[in-house]
């Protein structure tokens, strides 16, 4: 059989005529460029160039691309099944995942609802707690807090709870839930916090606690509302406000999850445990959609006592055996490295390679947490003249808006991470001069 019956430039037209990308217009001038496969760091395009990857593919391919262990994962698991539903029946993969995702996660998060995509993770875990005010006869706290520049996914519940702004209310105004939403947290992972950082969000809490089913936040990065780091001691006194005027708290790890930013789950930096938490992106190392929202028995208990007797939910694909192969063997490689390192070592270099960026004009600052480099200019990119010049310069990178970030796969080697990071300096310098 014919591997792909399409050259580069049909592959091209026939995309352009056909297929929806994310976040695209059909008008668009922003090329896209065909990959033909991947390999370690590496993405290799249809048409020869081969590309250093600063994405990791959204943030999740952590191990790199088409990894033996991972690959092996997936082939043992296919000959037994590939997928069987879930409904009355289980299997190995599953508990087995769920298994090693109550040992790891913080605190006493010890069930497991598996779900297809970080969005879909989200949803559940308003569903949740929802129904847990509802069980225990208060049906009234069922709005939600969130955060200006926070991003938790484009269906509607998870939209509802995103940056108004950015997550473009405006658009769905009569059908998106009204949910309230405090400041963004004062910017800096390692900055003191300013005295009254918190007191925005405690009036919000203080008023509205009687409507309030849960905050949602994503701890300690802010991803796609803006790349923000934010410091430890606001995510702490969050979580005792939280307490204080008993509304659940809802950490939202999608991004964050699996070592990204140098800890296991970064609610780790503020030694706290989220009484929900939502996990995706780097849950199956880049290899299937997969994502899973955890609580604790007592949440679970009183979800179960009220009127629903269950849970209201149930994705066909759910505990995709597939995914939860991949997912274990992804989170067993993890326990058996020293990724901590590896993570430490990613961010010394990025500080290193990304610091002469700070100088050229038009770029407004320069920050690293983790494995996670972010440059924030003064104005966005021009995506159609950015994207090429990446390509032939090597790397790829996918900016949005102000920012050009790079989370790459924790294998990434020295000497690839000066290549990205000057490739990086090179192309802005070019495309910044232009201005
Ligand atoms: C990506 C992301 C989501 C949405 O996940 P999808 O798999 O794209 O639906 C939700 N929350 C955070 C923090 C994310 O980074």
């Amino acid at each position: 059989m014919q591997k792909t019956p399409y050259s580069p430039a049909e592959l091209l037209a026939l995309d352009k005529q056909h297929v929806w990308h994310p976040y695209a217009s059909v008008h668009s001038d922003v090329p896209v460029f065909p990959v033909a496969r991947c390999e370690g760091v590496e993405i290799v395009l249809a048409t020869g160039e081969r590309l250093i990857d600063g994405m990791a593919s959204w943030w999740s391919a952590i191990h790199g691309y088409n990894h033996p262990t991972l690959n092996a994962a997936l082939t043992e698991q296919m000959a037994d099944m590939s997928h069987v539903m879930f409904g009355g029946l289980t299997h190995q993969p599953a508990v087995h995942l769920s298994k090693l995702l109550v040992d790891i996660t913080p605190g006493d998060l010890s069930r497991v609802f598996f779900s297809d995509s970080g969005s879909v993770a989200v949803e559940v875990a308003l569903k949740m707690a929802l129904q847990f005010w509802q069980a225990q006869g208060q049906a009234n706290k069922q709005r939600i807090l969130s955060f200006r520049n926070g991003y938790h996914g484009d269906t509607f519940a998870a939209m509802s709870v995103c940056d108004p702004v950015t997550g473009m209310h405006r658009l769905f105004e009569g059908v998106l839930a009204k949910q309230l939403f405090a400041p963004a947290p004062p910017a800096g992972f390692s900055e003191a916090l300013p005295p009254n950082a918190l007191d925005d969000v405690e009036q919000l809490l203080a008023s509205h606690h009687e409507e309030l089913a849960a905050v949602i936040i994503e701890p300690i990065v802010q991803g796609a509302g803006g790349m923000r780091f934010y410091s430890p001691e606001f995510l702490a006194g969050l979580h005792a406000l939280c307490r204080k005027y008993n509304v659940l708290f809802i950490a939202d790890e999608i991004a964050t999850g699996l070592g990204r930013t140098g800890k296991w789950f970064a609610c780790e930096h503020a030694g706290i445990s989220p009484d929900i938490l939502c996990l995706g992106k780097t849950l199956t190392a880049g290899y299937i959609t997969l994502a899973a929202t955890l609580c604790n028995d007592t949440i679970a208990d009183i979800i179960c006592s009220g009127d629903a007797g269950c849970f209201m939910h149930g994705p066909t694909y759910m505990g995709n055996p597939l995914a939860c192969a991949v997912a274990a063997r992804n989170i067993e490689m993890l326990q058996q490295s020293d990724w901590q390192r590896e993570v430490a070592r990613i961010s010394a270099q990025l500080s290193a390679g990304l610091a002469p960026c700070r100088s050229l004009p038009g770029v407004v600052d320069v920050r690293v947490l983790g494995a996670i480099g972010v440059i924030e200019l003064a104005e966005p990119v021009d995506m159609a003249q950015i994207e090429p010049a990446f390509v032939e310069a090597g790397i790829w990178l996918r900016p949005f808006g102000k920012l050009v970030y790079m989370m790459p796969p924790y294998i990434i080697t020295d000497a690839q991470i000066e290549k990205l990071t000057s490739a990086t300096y090179s192309v802005l310098q070019g495309q910044l001069r232009h201005r």
